[in-house]
């Protein structure tokens, strides 16, 4: 209905009125977002989205409402159209679209989830129960990883680090329940109240699955002392971003060196994996412990362990109590959400994970024009360029490290919109009797179809994304950025009916310039153009990247967003250098526009004004304290009000547009200021 109405009214309104209109609609934009009673160099993120936050506190259901979200509330209002489209045709047999409906019409009919609740898993509870030995809990424990359980450690299969060409098996710490390590460790009253909370979930689900109130709680303890065994193991967030540290590979043969316990080739197999003759080992230190705990503690604790963690994974689709409990402390305990979201939204998180392509195809055909695809595609050119310029000049780096830098530029890829080639869901067999079922089958097809990878060429046209997702990467083996269509959303408008200064700022400049930017930050700089992981820095260039990430580092340590818990400096390192990247690139093509050039205000604003509160409306974002806590220890990204606050207190454009004058707080001394692009 409400489409036809706008199609309607585009063609009713004539081009030279549509032009005014649009004028109109650049003028009124930003008031909506800016609070005009703020002062932009007191706070300026309160100015810039102030009006906006204060208009849309967070919602019952949500931990944290913003940007992302309201963009995302369109996009599920597109999905939901096409899903139930999808679930009243006739679609052949197969289809994805008939795989599309089957998916939804089992998602949506929540008395059927709660009533099968985790029963579709009867029988691999039932093989959990008959283990009997180490072998065999190995093997149960490569079946649970398949399906998709967080049991003992993870399994990944993606490009080697130092052989971009070719795929690898990756063993990395994990077997967590919490969000990791620190909320394990940490001592702090809040920390320690949370693990008995955890601690009595765990029980509650032991309970759901059919064990006595006393059997539960002892089972409760015996998962929190495995899992507490394996945090003290694990590497701490800003170490998993050593890329050099985290790759260490071994023969298959020598893994018994580190955890003789286990049964390396038997459980490889017992998972589906192919015989391999090495493995990258992520953290082996961790892989010694896991070895210890599995040969120390009684196959009773696994057992009850294991139970916990396939129960876990299928919590929240179990329906009923399952997904209430699981809401209870992972929604309302963690991250302080008082409301489960409405079931159509949280199914479309689901569909999204295992048919994702299925819909961004239709998503594609719907929502992404060419000329959008053409635009942005230009735009990641000029972007690029600017860059190109800027390393062009760079004072502080040498001739031989600038050339290679360049040759790594040249060779970037540019991904933008959607995906060349489509995934092929031939192999995923949907009903549409029972949800679980589906989730269950997905996760396989997931797990099986990146098996399949393993000694095959790279696939160098892939996503790790759907074009529907409000986000974009840089990944470093591909020395590729990846742009997906909805990235460049903007609230409430379209994107060509605002100024070019909102565009660059917000997604087509900023957003591009950051993934861009990740290919050079203290860890994508460590992979070379093709891809791979290997020192082309001259020492000396190093130690001066090194010099300027400090300032960064520093910066960020300093900010302090609860009473003592402040950012971490060093895990958010890369992306701070990104965002900080991505706004001076974004501005030096923006500068190169006909807006900026001409200098005109829209709306009483400066377009160097508006390109700063274009910035600003990409990271408008509020969260539930409970999350944000949760996130400082959990995160590499630091809170969005810090995403706008840090990195622009190093952009010289910056002061000139506001006015910052020493002593007013949004002022940064010169000396302190990061000086890395
Ligand atoms: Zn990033």
């Amino acid at each position: 209905m409400k489409a036809a109405l706008a199609l309607a009214l585009l063609l009713l309104v004539p081009t030279s009125d549509r032009a005014a209109a649009a004028t109109n609609d650049a003028e009124h934009y930003l008031d909506a977002f800016v609070d005009r009673s703020a002062d932009p160099r007191a706070d300026f993120f309160r100015f810039a989205v102030g009006k906006w936050l204060n208009d849309h506190p967070i919602p019952a259901t949500e931990r944290r409402w913003g940007i992302a979200q309201a963009v995302q509330d369109d996009t599920y209002a597109r999905l939901l159209r096409i899903n139930e489209e999808a679930a009243a045709g006739h679609a052949a047999d197969g289809s994805n679209a008939r795989k599309i409906g089957d998916f939804w019409r089992a998602a949506m009919d929540a008395d059927a989830v709660a009533a099968q609740a985790l029963h579709p898993l009867d029988d691999e509870f039932a093989r959990i129960d008959a283990v009997a030995s180490r072998d065999q809990l190995m093997a149960e424990i490569a079946r649970l990883q398949r399906m998709g359980a967080n049991a003992l450690c993870n399994l990944y299969i993606f490009q080697d680090e130092k052989h971009s060409d070719r795929t690898s098996l990756h063993l990395y710490q994990g077997g967590l329940g919490l969000p990791n390590r620190d909320h394990y460790l940490d001592n702090d009253a809040r920390a320690t109240a949370l693990r008995e909370a955890y601690v009595e979930h765990v029980a509650r689900i032991l309970e759901l699955l059919g064990a006595a109130r006393a059997v539960a709680r002892r089972d409760a303890e015996r998962v929190m002392a495995i899992e507490t065994e394996l945090a003290r193991a694990s590497r701490k967030l800003e170490a998993l971003r050593d890329p050099e540290a985290n790759y260490n590979v071994l023969e298959v043969g020598k893994l018994g060196d580190l955890a003789p316990a286990i049964a390396w080739r038997d459980y490889f197999a017992a998972g589906g994996l192919p015989p391999l003759e090495t493995v990258v080992v992520g953290q082996p230190e961790f892989f010694v412990q896991a070895g210890k705990s599995l040969q120390e503690r009684p196959i009773a604790e696994w057992q009850a362990y294991l139970r916990w963690h396939l129960a876990h994974a299928y919590a929240a689709q179990g329906g009923g109590a399952f997904e209430a409990e699981n809401f209870r402390f992972f929604g309302t305990v963690l991250t302080g959400t008082p409301e489960q979201r409405p079931r159509w939204k949280r199914m479309l998180d689901e569909e999204e994970k295992v048919l994702g392509d299925a819909l961004g195809q239709l998503y594609v055909a719907a929502h992404f024009p060419p000329a959008a695809k053409a635009r942005y595609e230009k735009l990641a050119d000029d972007v690029v360029e600017a860059f190109r310029a800027r390393l062009g000049k760079l004072e502080w780096m040498s001739e031989p490290t600038r050339r290679r830098a360049l040759v790594k530029l040249d060779a970037l890829k540019k991904k933008v919109g959607y995906p060349d080639k489509w995934k092929d869901y031939a192999g995923y067999d949907v009903t549409p009797r029972s949800f679980l079922e589906n989730v269950k089958r997905g996760r396989i097809w997931q797990t099986d179809y990146d098996i399949a990878k393993l000694g095959k060429p790279v696939d160098r046209l892939e996503w790790e994304m759907t074009p529907q997702t409000y986000n974009a990467y840089y990944m470093a083996p591909n020395n590729e950025i990846v742009l997906p269509a909805a990235a460049f959303i903007l609230p409430g408008i379209d994107d060509t009916e605002v100024d070019d200064a909102i565009v660059y700022g917000y997604a087509g400049g900023t957003t591009i310039g950051h993934e861009i930017t990740h290919g050079f930050d203290d860890e994508g700089r460590q992979f070379d153009a093709a891809g791979n992981l290997t020192d082309w820095w001259t020492a000396d260039d190093a130690k001066k990247f090194q010099q300027h990430a400090q300032v960064m580092v520093d910066e960020f340590n300093a900010y302090e967003p609860l009473p003592g818990l402040h950012i971490n400096g060093k895990a958010s390192l890369g992306e701070n250098i990104a965002d900080y990247g991505g706004l001076l690139l974004g501005l030096d093509a923006f500068k190169k526009t006909e807006q900026y050039k001409k200098g005109g205000k829209i709306g009483g604003l400066t377009p160097l004004q508006r390109y700063f509160l274009g910035y600003a409306m990409g990271w408008m974002s509020q969260q539930r304290e409970e999350k944000l806590r949760s996130r400082l220890l959990a995160d590499v990204h630091a809170p969005a009000k810090w995403r706008v606050l840090g990195p622009l207190s190093n952009i010289p454009e910056f002061y000139q547009a506001f006015g910052i004058k020493p002593g007013q707080p949004m002022w940064r001394a010169e000396a302190d200021r990061v000086r890395i692009w």
